[in-house]
């Protein structure tokens, strides 16, 4: 059976005519998919027959929400979803001036290994196909009764260690005929898959691209990220510089503040002179608290000075708000534990 919440539209045309039926019936069944039907009887402008057809081949995969955190504080909602194998994922819907977001996972779990990071801990389940990525957008929509504009892949995973799935979600979440969420709304995380984030720029040269940084020598860098032993900083930074010179657009890096790791005003002093020039903006992070990680969070007020040093070097930097902390539902903290099982 086919979850045709998998297809986009070119791909559901394909299929709709290999089952002898006309190609603008996909535009139909694709419509009423992103307006949230998962019921062909509710398809109302198709032939009975024609929904008999494709009710033998295909179904309308959803997930489901197993449990549902809301933020006493801010408005942010943690998502926990069971998958129809029982994997389990998490997603994150925040409120912002601009309209709301969702963080949503990309793999149940990571191998990315990033030793600060709690999605990584267990290695990876498996990729999350395009439904399982939109499906999680659909069901918040559905559970607050609110439109999501903005989507950031900056959940569980590495989306570029699942491109496909990703450029087919992009596509999906993209289309007019769908949920028609614009290029320039989502944003795709990744810790430095150099390959892909040249492939990224010439596919996809209208969504935003973050990366995940954190480091400012190969020595830091490649203490809390593994994947710097393959693609480090020599690589990277010069694959970002095209980047921005072939999009025209800004990259923003992430930069997860880990107290007494990549912290003083040397570090400060580096990344502001790995990223003299480049179109770019920096986001700091102070570090999440993850149980038993070993790694200790700086202050506000260090963030803050570190942002003066970096602006005083002329590179544009802000400090993260914290949305969620009172359901752990910050950057870096999906993970499963006990508790959000029992
Ligand atoms: N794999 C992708 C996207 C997922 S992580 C990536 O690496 O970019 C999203 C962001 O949260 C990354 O910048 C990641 O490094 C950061 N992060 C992970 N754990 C964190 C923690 N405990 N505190 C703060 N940020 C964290």
């Amino acid at each position: 059976m086919i979850n045709l919440r998998d297809l986009t539209l070119k791909e559901m045309e394909e299929l709709i005519v290999s089952m002898g039926e006309p190609k603008f019936r996909a535009k139909q069944v694709f419509g009423w998919i992103y307006k949230g039907k998962t019921d062909f009887r509710e398809m109302t402008n198709l032939p009975e027959v024609f929904r008999q057809k494709l009710k033998e081949t295909a179904y309308i995969g959803a997930v489901e929400p197993l449990k549902i955190q809301k933020s006493k504080t801010d408005g942010t909602r943690k998502y926990l979803f069971r998958l129809e194998d029982g994997n389990l994922i998490e997603s994150v819907f925040m409120k912002y001036k601009y309209g709301n977001s969702i963080c949503v996972s990309s793999q149940a779990g990571c191998r990315m290994g990033c030793c600060f990071c709690a999605s990584t801990r267990n290695g990876l389940d498996r990729n999350l196909t395009p439904g399982e990525i939109l499906s999680q957008l659909m069901a918040a929509e559905a559970d607050t009764g609110e439109r999501i504009g903005h989507i950031v892949v900056m959940g569980t995973g590495e989306p570029f260690d699942n491109y496909d799935n990703l450029s087919r979600f992009i596509r999906i979440v993209n289309d007019p005929n769908g949920l028609n969420i614009g290029m320039r709304n989502i944003t795709v995380s990744t810790c430095g898959l150099v390959p892909v984030i040249r492939r990224f720029g010439r596919d996809f040269p209208q969504v935003n691209l973050a990366i995940s940084l954190h480091g400012t020598t190969d020595e830091i860098r490649g203490s809390m990220m593994p994947v710097n032993g393959k693609y480090p900083l020599e690589v990277l930074i010069p694959a970002c510089r095209d980047y921005t010179e072939t999009t025209g657009r800004r990259i923003t890096f992430e930069y997860t503040m880990v107290n007494g790791v990549n912290d003083s005003d040397e570090d400060a002093h580096r990344l502001s002179k790995l990223l003299q020039g480049m179109l770019c903006h920096v986001n700091l992070i102070p570090l999440n608290r993850v149980a038993e990680s070993g790694f200790d969070t700086v202050s506000r007020k260090r963030a803050e000075e570190f942002r003066h040093l970096l602006e005083r070097e002329g590179v544009v930097a802000t400090v993260r708000r914290e949305l969620g902390a009172d359901i752990d539902a910050a950057c870096g903290q999906l993970r499963l534990g006990k508790k959000d099982i029992e």
